[in-house]
């Protein structure tokens, strides 16, 4: 019944048949806080951050954490603390880095839409380089960085074609998708953007896809990338960085993903091999760094058996964890308590109260649990917060940092006035 060992999860454990975080039992956060309630380990974001720091050992390295994974001013405290940079998709973004003490020398701007203003306020901060995705967004950065008397550092993103192996909704590198410039147009791209005035061309980026379980894909992306790396730089034009992107998986339900740094000793021998092995390198993950490093708690509001179906109704739904009504994604669900041995168990789809019938965490789990118990939703350090919305009105829920045996509330829940704040009456 209880996935053993819990997946992926390293500071998570059952101590005298209670669920810890670190050295925090976490019924009694649910209790303190109220539910639902997000809790994440800080040792289990620097322990994630420390593999790639060991694979990329010796090396000219900026890990720029991928923050639209999980976007709470803490959390990327914690990462500018510990040396990364961050990957932002919008002047939103910008600000919250800025916020929680950042530099914006390390920040890199992705997207296929950055607005105008968007690029005029990351230009006036200092942004380390533009991840430019199309050539229309060539010229428009060109144009707003002279406009402004500046030159913007850019790196093209490339479209390798290869297949992740992903969900299509999270997959980016194969020729349908709307990211990155073709590998076919790159070389003439470059060459456009390396005569403009307004532009500085420093590197080069792709990202593949995300939740990425296999070495091969990233294997196929560098020799397509450093194909390209030969082919831009025999028209005289200097690539100062290759930036691979993240896309790393995590272990939701038993997925066997490539350690971090057994992924990049692999990357950098191929890198080595290919003699490219001095050159600075970028890195942009998101969900390998948080992802397995947070819960999300949540009470048990009604058992409702049925004819064809049970449902165990709880009290955070698809506007707090969105992946499974997203992508039909797979969370473990676990008690925060031990059920006795030997206890009643049924097999229930786990679902929030949101009046949607795709509002549902967990289909066919075995559980054993009554009104009032705690569950807690693995996995959820990763684009859950940050994906979460008002909707039905309901208040985002309030997020926690364990550090040790020490709690930090990092975020209040979320008021009815906090959102209902900006609304006005028309008379
Ligand atoms: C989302 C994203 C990432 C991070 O992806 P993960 O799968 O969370 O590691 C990195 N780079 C870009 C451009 C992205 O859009």
């Amino acid at each position: 019944m209880i996935p053993s060992p819990l997946p992926g999860a390293p500071q998570l454990a059952y101590r005298d048949d209670a669920l810890h975080l670190e050295d925090v039992a976490l019924a009694d956060l649910a209790r303190s806080h109220g539910t639902p309630l997000y809790v994440y380990s800080k040792a289990a974001m620097l322990g994630a951050l420390a593999a790639y720091q060991r694979g990329f050992a010796g090396r000219e390295v900026q890990i720029c954490y991928a923050m639209k994974a999980n976007s709470t001013l803490g959390v990327l405290q914690l990462f500018a603390r510990a040396g990364c940079g961050f990957d932002i998709v919008s002047g939103g973004e910008l600000r919250r880095v800025l916020a929680a003490g950042g530099e914006a020398a390390k920040v890199i701007f992705s997207g296929v839409g950055k607005t105008q203003a968007e690029m005029r306020e990351a230009l006036a901060a200092g942004i380390g380089c533009f991840n430019v995705e199309s050539e229309a967004e060539i010229d428009v950065l060109d144009a707003v960085a002279r406009e402004m008397g500046a030159v913007a550092p850019i790196s093209i993103r490339v479209n390798p074609n290869v297949d992740p192996k992903t969900h299509p909704y999270i997959s980016t590198g194969l020729k349908g998708n709307k990211f990155g410039v073709a590998h076919e147009r790159a070389v003439a791209v470059y060459q456009h953007a390396a005569a403009l005035p307004g532009l500085r061309v420093l590197g080069i980026d792709c990202h593949i896809g995300s939740q990425i379980t296999e070495e091969t894909p990233y294997l196929d992306a560098m020799d397509r990338v450093l194909d390209l790396v030969a082919a831009i730089e025999a028209q005289g034009i200097r690539l100062h960085h290759i930036d691979f992107g993240g896309g790393l998986g995590i272990d939701y339900q038993g997925d066997t993903p490539p350690a971090a740094d057994a992924l990049w000793t692999r990357l950098l021998a191929r890198l080595d091999a290919r003699g490219y092995g001095q050159r600075k390198l970028l890195i942009e993950p998101g969900r390998s760094l948080v992802g397995n490093a947070g819960v999300c708690l949540t009470e048990v509001l009604y058992n409702k058996p049925g004819e064809s179906k049970n449902f165990c109704i709880v009290d955070a739904a698809m506007n707090d964890l969105p992946r499974p009504a997203m992508y039909q994604a797979y969370h473990a669900i676990v008690p925060l308590r031990l059920p006795a041995a030997g206890a009643a168990t049924t097999t229930v789809d786990v679902v929030g109260p949101v009046c949607e019938s795709g509002d549902w965490l967990g289909r066919d789990r075995v559980l054993s649990v009554r009104p009032g118990d705690h569950l807690a939703v693995l996995s959820a350090g990763a684009y859950c917060m940050s994906m979460a919305s008002n909707y039905n009105s309901r208040g985002r829920g309030a997020e926690v940092l364990v550090d040790g045996a020490v709690a930090h509330l990092i975020r209040q829940r979320e008021t009815s006035e906090d959102q209902m704040r900006g609304e006005r009456l028309p008379d």
